[in-house]
């Protein structure tokens, strides 16, 4: 660092098609700009000369198709120019994918042709999947597409908090900084950052989220032909495997992007050659991502909960609020016996339900848990119904029978019933 405390600045020069790639020091923010040339991070075009800055633990790279200069303080973590890179063949599979748009648009909507294509991106975890699905819709989105992002991966998401399956529609290139923007998204609560927790649960919502997507598609032409971009979760066996083929076949997606693993995608050809309108196409990971563990994963988590009720640079004033017991009504999704054990019949073992609502008694013991706020009125729409937001439990008054909760703003919750899983956050 410099005299004064403000880390030295230094130039780097990027050839054409390579690209500078960053990991931002574990305690402090990193300023750069692109002084000249033209430069992309993940798909979204840098300004010129304005100064961007990045939170400390970022990890990304800025790519140049045809040369640039970046401006940049000196106190990153790791900063490496590489010039061997699979962005040629993603920005292909962009081309082709354009080409479909672009034939969907064209045809009448009533008509099958007229569903742009509908791209599922799988591989091992750390293959650059999030990358890649972003690098596709913001590229789409800068070419006037609105294509719809879904993010089905409840360990890592990037469109709302850990535990959620989600979607949004893609306007504009995605901000290299802010992420998706979460004004409007569709969100379901599995409320686990693994499916092994509860299976079924999460094949009924990843249904529940393609019904509504279905549904949207059918009264809008133009999100239609844009088709969607489909990240899933790095657990590609057994289990996971499983759920990516139930994934596949829920969204009808046309498109199946296998990064970096030749024995999944020479195990999804060969089931899904009998769907000959469905390509299943290898592509390269990218050298430079970033491998996490799970240590990282979880702080990962923890930040992504910290960002939802404080903002990314705790430019967010959440409120706190003050409910009877009586106000709210707690449930969690599966487990508990079906019915009595006197209700079965002789020598039948009472099985759990997944799909079972258990109401939760409030106790102590929801202190630092972090509830879904679900949109349903009526408890029967609990299961299918999404929901508008999450409250963070700070307080369980016993004696006076009080919650205290935190929630991005004031004013009424829209629904008194609250989902609960194993998400928590403890505030650090
Ligand atoms: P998971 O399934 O575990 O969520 P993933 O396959 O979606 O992981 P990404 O999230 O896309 O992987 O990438 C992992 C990390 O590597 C991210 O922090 C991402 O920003 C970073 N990264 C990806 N590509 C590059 C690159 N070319 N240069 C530098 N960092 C990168």
């Amino acid at each position: 660092a410099a005299a004064g405390g403000s880390p030295a600045m230094k130039q780097v020069k990027l050839e054409k098609e390579s690209e500078l790639r960053i990991e931002v020091s574990v305690n402090a923010s990193l300023r750069l700009r692109l002084l000249n040339g033209t430069a992309e991070i993940f798909g979204t075009e840098m300004p010129p000369e304005n100064w961007l800055i990045f939170p400390p633990k970022m990890k990304f790279a800025i790519f140049t198709w045809y040369g640039a200069t970046i401006e940049m303080q000196d106190n990153t973590e790791t900063d490496y120019v590489a010039d061997e890179t699979p962005m040629v063949s993603y920005v292909n599979v962009h081309a082709v994918l354009e080409g479909r748009r672009n034939r969907a648009k064209a045809s009448s909507s009533d008509t099958d042709a007229s569903q742009g294509p509908r791209v599922i991106v799988v591989g091992p975890t750390d293959s650059g999947k999030s990358t890649l699905s972003r690098m596709l819709l913001s590229w789409a989105a800068k070419q006037g597409w609105k294509p719809t992002f879904v993010d089905l991966d409840i360990g890592q998401g990037s469109i709302t908090l850990p535990g959620c399956i989600a979607a949004s529609p893609i306007d504009m290139p995605i901000d290299p900084v802010e992420g998706i923007p979460l004004e409007m998204p569709l969100v379901y609560f599995y409320g686990h950052n693994t499916p092994t927790v509860n299976a079924d649960l999460y094949r009924v919502l990843v249904k529940e989220l393609a019904l509504i997507l279905e549904r949207q598609f059918a009264g809008n032409a133009e999100s239609r032909a844009a088709g969607m971009v489909i990240n899933t979760m790095g657990f590609i066996d057994g289990l996971g495997y499983d759920l990516l083929l139930h994934a596949i076949d829920t969204f009808q997606a046309t498109v199946v992007l296998v990064l970096g693993q030749e024995k999944l995608c020479s195990m999804l050809r060969d089931v899904l050659k009998r769907k000959p309108n469905v390509d299943v196409v290898k592509l390269q990971r990218s050298g430079g991502v970033v491998s996490r563990n799970s240590k990282f994963r979880a702080s990962a988590r923890s930040q992504r909960i910290r960002e939802y009720f404080y903002g990314l640079s705790n430019d967010l004033s959440p409120h706190s609020s003050i409910a009877n017991f009586s106000d709210l009504v707690i449930y969690k999704i599966g487990g508990g016996p079906q019915a009595p054990a006197s209700a079965l019949p002789i020598g039948a073992q009472p099985v759990a339900d997944p799909m079972r609502l258990v109401p939760v008694n409030i106790n102590r013991d929801l202190l630092n848990l972090v509830l879904a706020v679900s949109f349903a009125k009526e408890q029967d729409q609990i299961l299918s119904s999404n929901v508008a937001g999450f409250i963070w439990i700070t307080d369980i008054d016993i004696p006076r029978k009080k919650i205290t909760y935190l929630a991005p703003s004031g004013g009424e919750l829209p629904s008194k019933f609250l989902l609960m899983g194993s998400l928590t956050w403890i505030e650090t």
